[in-house]
């Protein structure tokens, strides 16, 4: 019987990571998860402590890897480790660039002794704040390379290069995807991102913030899609030897977004303008030609069901928190949320809503 793959995660307790490892198993491979839990959560691969095919290591991959990690045999290798909320990536600089390259690095040595496949989790801010659009993987970007964001986009283009140096030296098969906005459940509360803000804000009554006027756009893939794209990347075995991108391509403004959310969950809440953090892109959207010739991939699950879905976590972890007995079968538009939840959800906000916002920003 064909052996099958075991795969090392890093980032597996992070919202992308989790949901990667649940596939994963599904699928019937082994995962070992490696986090350090910096934005990563023991509540997101609770479920798995049972799971025989499942182990976790805690360990921060800027540091030598676990020696334990050498006596296992490992096919495949998902780098995912690496803080990806703007105020989260920018509350610890110099660990988000060292996590991106030393970190990169020390799994791409792994790698190699393992002979095992590596994936790099990149990203759409490699970009920067595009002058073409949509962006085409063949898009060098517009990355300020001073500024607040450059920690997480500098870093990001590092970690590129250092994966296309191992590929090109064949060192290893090496393969990277630029990744778009991604939401979902497993997002946390206190991300920062623009989802898990506004949904959390929509269910608890509080004022929506929207940065700035709202036409910035950004397109949103649901997890479930990304994952699959992830997934079948890693797998693909033909020699093309660049980046792929996987995002969703329906670009919309954020006021359009807010607006969506606001219905979905029929909330009340108002909205309130906030300043534009800096270098925030103003244009974002996927080309996903490429992952649609060699992977046959294109986003699924469109944007009210996936929101639906991501309402109805931020509802359940939210009532679950708060120690009130969840009500699965009513549909989340229609949920009120407690009072208690609220409160719930309103704790948690202002647990993060963070001093970055008011540190960084265009006045
Ligand atoms: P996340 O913050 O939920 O997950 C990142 C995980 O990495 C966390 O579990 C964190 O604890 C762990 N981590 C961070 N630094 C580490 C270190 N030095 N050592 C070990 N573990 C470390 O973010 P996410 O949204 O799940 O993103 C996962 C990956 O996908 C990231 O690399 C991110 O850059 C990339 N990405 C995500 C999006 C998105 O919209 N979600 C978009 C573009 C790129
Ligand atoms: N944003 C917003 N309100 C929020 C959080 C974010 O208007 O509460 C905006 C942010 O300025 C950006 C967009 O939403 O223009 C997406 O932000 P996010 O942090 O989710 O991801 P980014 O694409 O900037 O990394």
């Amino acid at each position: 019987m064909k052996r099958k793959k075991t795969c090392l995660i890093a980032g597996g307790a992070g919202f992308v990571g989790s949901n990667l490892s649940d596939a994963l198993l599904a699928g019937g491979f082994e995962v070992i998860c490696v986090d350090n839990f910096r934005t990563g959560r023991t509540t997101n691969i609770d479920h798995l402590k049972r799971e025989p095919r499942f182990s976790f290591i805690e360990a921060d991959i800027i540091e030598a890897l676990p020696a334990s990690l050498g006596r296992r045999r490992v096919d495949w290798v998902f780098n995912l480790a690496c803080a990806a909320s703007p105020p989260h990536y920018q509350s610890d600089p110099e660990h988000t660039l060292l996590t991106s390259v030393i970190g990169t690095r020390n799994l791409l040595s792994y790698a190699e002794q393992a002979r095992a496949r590596f994936l790099l989790a990149s990203t759409s801010e490699i970009y920067g704040d595009p002058q073409v659009h949509p962006q085409t993987e063949s898009y060098w970007g517009y990355v300020n390379p001073t500024g607040p964001r450059a920690c997480y986009d500098e870093g990001k283009r590092a970690a590129e290069t250092l994966v296309f140096d191992y590929g090109r030296a064949e060192r290893g098969e090496v393969r990277v995807a630029r990744i778009f906005n991604t939401y979902g459940p497993r997002m946390r509360a206190d991300d920062g991102r623009v989802v898990s803000n506004v949904v959390t804000q929509a269910l608890a009554g509080d004022d929506i913030t929207i940065y700035g006027a709202g036409t910035q756009t950004r397109s949103f893939c649901y997890v479930g899609d990304l994952v699959e794209g992830l997934i079948r990347l890693m797998e693909y075995d033909g020699s093309y030897g660049g980046a792929v991108n996987l995002g969703n391509p329906a670009e919309m403004t954020i006021h359009e977004l807010v607006e969506r959310v606001l219905r979905l969950t029929s909330s009340e809440s108002r909205i309130v303008r906030r300043p534009l953090p800096v270098d925030d892109p103003q244009r974002r959207c996927p080309d996903i030609s490429l992952a649609k010739r060699l992977l046959n991939w294109a986003p699924q699950v469109r944007l009210d069901e996936g929101l639906r879905r991501t309402i109805a976590y931020f509802a359940e972890d939210a009532a679950a928190a708060a120690s009130f007995p969840s009500r699965p079968n009513r549909r989340p538009a229609a949920r009120k949320t407690s009072a208690r939840t609220s409160e719930r959800l309103a704790k948690m906000k202002n647990a993060s809503v963070p001093q970055m916002e008011r540190t960084l920003t265009n006045s």
